[in-house]
């Protein structure tokens, strides 16, 4: 049911704004051409319980596109329909240390390094189960729908400027095809991962979609089995070493929760067993993670301890 006013819970959030609120650093994402329209003082932070109650602060309810945000549930959704070992065959599960569009492929099979990492999404959502890559798409948007526990929708203008400048995805995608790594037709694979790239959420979204996978799978808010325990702690897994790219080392240092940032300026994380998290602020720092949402992420770990090494 709805949070009652005054609650503890909510009050927390508030305060982890309001301390970053003079926080201005960072630029939206301007290389996609549409992203760079994005409002700079949004600022929206989102919790989602086991229980399935979703406490909120600021701009909770405004929507913008998943971008890489999407990469863990359609990674799933691949575990889901080709088992673990068919998945690792063909992307790794190593932290890179590159960046997100990083170009280097495991040398003789042209694997990607991991699936965070877009030549990785690239292939995991190549994996997703379908005959044609419409039927592919329409499986990635229920899932994602699914994790979300409502409808989700396309950003067409997003979509159509990533695909009118995405000549580094093209080429990433172009060479794996050419190691054997990727197969189909490229364009058409593309395609399916622009899109999946440009499906909108709010902060509340992200906050249920990570509590559904800090909750082994099922939706909290829905009640619906998404995808099996297993699955769901492979993804945390490889989020927990590859989700912040270059700077997963220092996030798990520093944060110590299994987390997802997206150049729309979206963050999300889950503590496995207890909740999940959705954070939104536009301005990226230069590894393309929300300026905002890391120290939001940096407080709230430490204020309420929630670093999964902590011993006591
Ligand atoms: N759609 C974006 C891209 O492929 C996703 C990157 C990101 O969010 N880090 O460049």
């Amino acid at each position: 049911g709805p949070v009652p006013a005054g609650d503890p819970l909510t009050g927390l959030l508030d305060r982890v704004r309001a301390d970053l609120r003079d926080l201005d650093d960072g630029e939206p994402a301007s290389y996609i051409p549409e992203l760079g329209r994005a409002d700079p003082t949004l600022f929206g932070l989102s919790l989602c319980t086991l229980d399935g109650q979703v406490y909120g602060s600021g701009d909770t309810a405004v929507p913008f596109t998943a971008q890489s945000v999407s990469k863990p549930f359609v990674f799933a959704l691949a575990l889901a329909d080709q088992g673990v070992e068919d998945v690792l065959a063909r992307v790794g599960a190593e932290p890179s240390g590159e960046a997100f569009n990083s170009i280097r492929l495991e040398p003789g099979t042209g694997r990607p390094p991991n699936p965070m990492v877009n030549a990785g999404a690239i292939v995991t959502s190549s994996l997703v189960a379908g005959t044609t890559p419409d039927e592919r798409f329409a499986r990635i948007l229920d899932g994602l729908g699914a994790f979300a526990g409502r409808p989700l929708a396309v950003d067409e203008a997003v979509y159509a400027s990533e695909r009118a400048t995405g000549d580094r995805n093209r080429a990433l995608a172009y060479l794996m095809h050419n190691a054997g790594s990727l197969t189909g037709d490229v364009e058409e694979q593309l395609a399916v991962y622009f899109r999946q790239c440009s499906v909108l959420v709010t902060c509340d979204d992200l906050a249920v979609m990570h509590a559904t996978l800090a909750g082994g799978g099922v939706n909290p808010v829905t009640g619906e089995r998404v995808v099996a325990p297993r699955h769901a702690q492979h993804v945390l897994a490889v989020m927990a070493t590859c989700g912040m790219y270059d700077a997963s080392g220092q996030w798990m240092l520093r944060v110590g929760m299994p987390a997802k940032s997206g150049v729309s300026g979206a963050i999300g994380v889950a503590l496995p067993g207890q909740f999940g998290i959705g954070v939104f602020s536009p301005p990226l720092e230069e590894k393309g993670n929300s300026v905002r949402g890391i120290a939001a992420c940096h407080l709230l770990s430490d204020q309420f301890g929630l670093h999964l090494m902590r011993a006591t």
